[in-house]
């Protein structure tokens, strides 16, 4: 199909997008990996062992990133939970990535959030089903400007917080993540086949709770800056 342009049967959905800080040049998405309780606190809030068992990622889908500062509140939930998170951006994929190459493949790191359906996540767990219809939802990836690793190098460690209206609710360091971002990077290659645009979103600390419409979260990461994504 190279050099042939395509005759599309509908409208082509448009790539995804997202803004990298200090530049006109703009992030293509392609997939979106989230990894689950990777802190060991927020395991134990969750009500399981934080222990180091074999880390476990859920997708996201690329049009759910959203850099607008703006969250509108989703239908069919009365119990939606904010995560802040760490995402990083991939420059490079492959398979069977080895922990020490790992970090060759992060084009850069953006603060993020994993906005949840709690209740829905809940029912679908109970029921030993997929979590998507908690996770994957419409604006549900709130994302900042992508801070490459030429201006911000690799961040290992650094405060990551959360507030709502002032008040802070989440609290922790990036150096307590269970699996670290590039354990992350060389686990998920041996699974899938990692690509240019690729993001995964590191985990979120203890902390985690409900938000309503008007409330104003910001997030923020040491070496990243904050934003404030406002719930609408
Ligand atoms: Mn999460």
């Amino acid at each position: 199909m190279e050099g042939i342009i395509p005759k599309f049967a509908i409208e082509a959905p448009s790539v995804v997008v997202l803004p990298v800080a200090g530049s006109d040049a703009v992030f293509p998405v392609r997939r979106v990996y989230c990894i689950g309780r990777n802190y060991a606190a927020h395991a134990i809030e969750m009500g399981h062992d934080p222990d180091r068992e074999p880390p476990f990622f859920f997708q996201k889908n690329p049009d759910n990133l959203d850099p607008s500062g703006e969250f509108p509140y989703p239908p069919k939930t009365s119990d939606v939970h904010h995560e802040v998170e760490m995402a990083v951006m991939l420059k490079e994929g492959g398979r069977n990535i080895p922990v020490e190459k790992a970090l060759d493949c992060v084009f850069g790191y953006a603060l993020s959030l994993d906005m949840t359906r709690r209740d829905l996540q809940g029912e679908q767990k109970k029921l030993g089903r997929p979590w998507e219809i908690g996770k994957a939802f419409e604006a549900s990836a709130p994302v900042g400007p992508i801070h490459p690793v030429s201006e911000v190098g690799h961040l290992d460690q650094g405060r990551i917080t959360l507030t709502v209206n002032g008040e802070l609710r989440q609290d922790g360091d990036l150096n307590q993540m269970i699996w670290k971002v590039p354990e992350q990077i060389a686990y998920l290659s041996d699974y899938y086949e990692l690509a240019p645009g690729d993001v995964i979103l590191s985990g979120t600390p203890s902390g985690v709770a409900a938000v309503v419409k008007g409330d104003v979260m910001e997030i923020a990461v040491e070496g990243l800056g904050s934003m404030t994504v406002t719930v609408v």
